[in-house]
């Protein structure tokens, strides 16, 4: 029997964003809040997702459920569990969402049967928990199935994707026919970008983008030499003899020290500290293209042997993310491209696994290595919403990320960073880069706008104001009992 387990979430005080907001802005961050409440008043929000640890979604959950708590809604959240086969079935769909063929295993009546049967066992659990009314935010593919039932329980159902592709073609149409069943109970969905709406929900669909959370600790502030010191002790860039404590801020204020090393690939020693270094963080995933990254630096280096640059690709600990069983054979993938490499290219080239077993430190090493970055890179060839270039943005840091899906919204092109329109084309990956490289001043400006940016759109004071609308509009068609409105 696969039960759902509940993360448990402390209430973060909204009172941390008066700094960062203007008088206007924080007295509507205050009256959304007073409205979630009356909204919300005897009634519970539960958030159901696959996984707590590793990726997009368990970034941003625990963060806006902190804030939600905080804001005196009863928000809560549930993570099912899964079989191997029902998670290959998932990231099959999470391919398909984004208009990729993944492994190319069918999504059949087979796999229809299995992925119906473990949610049908979760959903047992939660059934002792919802109570009608209550509304539930079930996120992406993998939770999609549990719709009918919790409607049927009278619990106002929202289905949030959080992946998406622009066009519609026969993979993207595949995982819509898959799905369409249990979408067909969801009252309203919500999408990163307009253009991921299908057709199929066309009619009760809503647009939030994404957020970070600009005080958690992989964002909090942090001086230079904590971050070589954060830096130094996990073994990603050299240690120097009179290295400050790796100490950083839990988000309960307590001090505490990053103490586990990342296991990383390389051949001879870490970067110096003052090496410039590239850095790619992300889960280990073929539409993150850390290969191609790694071939696009070389093109980089092999044009230009004296350039003071570094590599570094970063990502968890390829057993740590439950919901993710591709890591292992993309981390080997890019291992054996790596294996492939000319000596002193190997000899600037990173590979990290960062450990995840406490989530502090883990964000905590993401916070330094994303500061101490010269350039930032995101070369997905698909992208839903990449909370990670947000996250370097915020810390000033120019980035280079493809132009493709949510990262055509989060990064205008050589205003606060630059876009490589073709995400295959490693030619020009590695003239941006080179171009960021050699121009301190065209970095520190795209730096400086990108952080502006993310402090005026992607932040979770913007984002909780749309998820008051949202829970408006449910309300709203609650009491005309009608479904026909146009949303978006
Ligand atoms: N991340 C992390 N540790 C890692 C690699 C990634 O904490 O070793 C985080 C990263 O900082 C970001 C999230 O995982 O917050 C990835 O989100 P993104 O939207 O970039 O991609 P997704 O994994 O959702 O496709």
């Amino acid at each position: 029997m696969l039960k759902p387990f509940e993360v448990h979430v402390q209430a973060s005080a909204l009172a941390a964003f008066r700094p960062q907001l203007t008088g206007v802005e924080w007295e509507a961050l205050q009256a959304n809040a007073v409205q979630a409440r009356d909204l919300m008043a005897g009634r519970t929000c539960w958030n159901v997702s696959s996984t707590a640890r590793g990726g997009g979604v368990a970034e941003l959950l625990p963060r806006m459920l902190a804030y939600a708590r905080g804001a005196g809604v009863d928000t809560r959240w549930m993570v099912v569990r899964g079989t191997p086969a029902f998670f290959r079935i998932t990231k099959r769909l999470h391919h398909a969402l984004h208009g990729s063929r993944g492994d190319g295993s069918p999504l059949g009546a087979a796999e229809r049967a299995c992925y119906e049967e473990v949610l049908r066992d979760n959903a047992e659990e939660l059934l002792v928990l919802v109570r009608p009314g209550d509304v539930v935010l079930l996120h992406d593919p993998q939770t999609a199935g549990l719709a009918p039932t919790l409607t049927a329980a009278g619990a106002r159902v929202v289905w949030r994707c959080h992946i998406g592709s622009d066009t519609l073609d026969a993979e993207v149409a595949r995982a819509w026919g898959f799905l369409a069943p249990d979408l067909a109970a969801a009252r309203l969905a919500v999408f990163s970008r307009a253009a991921y709406v299908p057709p199929l929900l066309a009619d009760r669909s809503v647009v939030i983008a994404p957020s970070i959370d600009i005080f958690a600790v992989k964002n909090q502030p942090m001086a230079p030499e904590v971050t070589r010191a954060i830096l130094g002790h996990t073994g990603l860039v050299g240690l120097a003899p009179d290295a400050s404590e790796p100490i950083f801020t839990r988000t309960d204020g307590v001090p505490a020290r990053v103490s586990r090393g990342a296991d990383i690939v390389r051949l001879g020693s870490a970067p110096a500290p003052d090496m410039p270094l590239v850095v790619q963080v992300s889960r280990w995933d073929p539409l993150k293209d850390p290969v191609g990254v790694l071939r696009g630096f070389a093109l980089l280096l092999r044009e230009s042997p004296g350039l003071r640059a570094e590599l570094v690709l970063a990502g968890p600990s390829v057993t740590s993310v439950a919901d993710d069983p591709e890591a292992a054979a993309t981390l080997e993938a890019v291992i054996a491209a790596w294996r492939e490499q000319p000596h002193f290219l190997r000899q600037r080239v990173h590979l990290a696994c960062l450990p995840m077993v406490d989530p502090e430190e883990n964000a905590a090493i993401v916070n330094a290595l994303q500061r101490h970055a010269a350039v930032v890179v995101q070369k997905s060839l698909r992208e839903g919403f990449g909370l990670t270039v947000t996250e370097a943005m915020w810390k000033a840091r120019p980035v280079v990320a493809s132009a493709v899906g949510g990262l055509l919204d989060q990064v205008r092109h050589e205003v606060d960073g630059l876009l490589v329109r073709d995400p295959g084309d490693l030619p020009a990956l590695a003239v941006a880069v080179r171009r960021l490289l050699d121009d301190p001043v065209l970095a520190a400006r795209l730096g400086t706008q990108a952080h502006e940016h993310v402090r005026t759109r992607f932040t979770a004071a913007r984002h909780l104001s749309d998820l008051v609308a949202l829970l408006q509009r449910l309300d709203a068609r609650v009491e005309r009992g009608a479904w026909a409105g146009h949303l978006m």
